[in-house]
Formats: C-alpha cells, structure tokens, sequence
C-alpha cells in the first residue's frame, strides 16, 4: 500500500505537556453489570474536576456510531476492540487520559490493545464483582433474558470471561462502594505520576 506515514511537527509528549498529565489508557474490563460503566463515568467525573483532561468510551455510544456495522460473532468482536484500542491510542496521542469501559471478555484481545501501548501507559482495571452480584443487579435485564435463552453468548452465561491475571487494578463492587474505587483508582494514578499531587 501506497501509504506515508507522516511524523507530526508536533509530538504527543508536547500534546500533552499543557495538560500537566500523563495520557494513559484505563481499560475497564469485567462482567455486564459489574460497575464498569458506573466507575468510570465516576472518575471521568472526578478527573474532570480536578481539571484534567480526560475522554470516556464505552459500548453502547461506540456500537452506535464507529462500530455499528459489527455484530457479536467471534471475528466482529475482535474488531470491535481493535478499533476501540486503535480510538483509545489517538486520544491518548492527542494528549488525554482515557476512559474505556467494554466487557472485553478475551485475553488474546486485551492483549493486543495492551501491545498497542508503550509500557506503563495501558492501565487494565478488572471489575472483579462476582457473578451472582452482576446477575442480581440486572441493570438492564440482560442476564434474566439470557437464562431465558433469547439472548445468546452472554458473557458469563453461556459465553466465557477470562479474568486479567495480571491487572494494574482490581475492584470488587460487591464490596467497595464507589467512593472506595474512585479513591484507590485516584490513589493508583498519583503514585504512577499519571495526575499530579497538587491538584
Ligand atoms: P457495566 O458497565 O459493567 O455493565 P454498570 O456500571 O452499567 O455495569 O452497572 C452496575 C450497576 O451496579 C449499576 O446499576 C450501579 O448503580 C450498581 N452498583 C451498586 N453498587 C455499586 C458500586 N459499589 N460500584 C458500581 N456500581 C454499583
């Protein structure tokens, strides 16, 4: 293919310099209903009143708009996360710390957006809420139609998740309410000079 790629005058550590922050990628990753969406709309909240910069991605707004000529078979759902890690890259290039919130049930595939960043920029934080709590929350009637059968290859159903073994966070919602979460998450942040102590 005929294509150049082209350097850009300016880099993306200048990008992000007026930022006074570090771009990384928090991949939240874990069962339906197992906080992601509530976590990370909470620490967008949170980042956004400190006065970073932030931008938040999840299912439903990616599979309506980028994503939306992707079903759910093995090979779509490979791609839909390559996109999504590829969309995530481009915000963090343009100097943003970044949100993202997709079940994300495959190890192969969190891999590879991981293999997309340089070493310490990809923050996987795995919602470790157990089953039964997902399954009693029920947010969106998702689980009660899957144990009916009209709703196939629901993860954790009928369809695997394959926990992270090695993830930068874990929170477990069934026991940590959000202020715990956001505060270890915040925690996590500072300690990796992701945000600053002052602010
Ligand atoms: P996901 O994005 O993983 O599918 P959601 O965030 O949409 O999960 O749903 C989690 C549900 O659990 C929400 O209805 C939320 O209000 C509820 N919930 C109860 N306790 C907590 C908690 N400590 N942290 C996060 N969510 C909680």
């Amino acid at each position: 293919m005929d294509i150049v790629w082209h350097d850009h005058k300016i880099t993306r550590a200048e990008r992000a310099e007026p930022k006074h922050q570090r771009p990384c990628l928090l991949w939240f990753t874990g069962l339906s209903g197992s906080g992601k969406s509530t976590i990370a709309n909470a620490l967008d909240v949170a980042l956004y009143r400190r006065g970073y910069h932030t931008f938040l991605l999840d299912g439903d707004n990616v599979r309506h708009g980028l994503n939306k000529d992707l079903g759910f078979s093995d090979s779509d759902r490979v791609e839909n996360i390559r996109r999504i890690g590829e969309v995530s890259k481009l915000f963090t290039d343009a100097g943003l710390i970044v949100l993202s919130a997709f079940i994300s049930p495959f190890t192969s595939d969190r891999r590879m957006v991981r293999n997309l960043f340089p070493s310490g920029e990809f923050i996987e934080v795995f919602m470790d809420t157990p089953l039964e709590t997902c399954e009693d929350r029920d947010p969106k009637g998702l689980y009660e139609k899957a144990r009916e059968g009209k709703i196939k290859h629901f993860t954790g159903i009928d369809s695997p998740y394959e926990p992270p073994e090695h993830a930068e966070v874990v929170l477990d919602t069934s026991r940590q309410s959000v202020e715990d979460c956001i505060d270890q998450l915040i925690g996590y942040l500072l300690e990796h000079g992701v945000v600053l102590e002052s602010r």
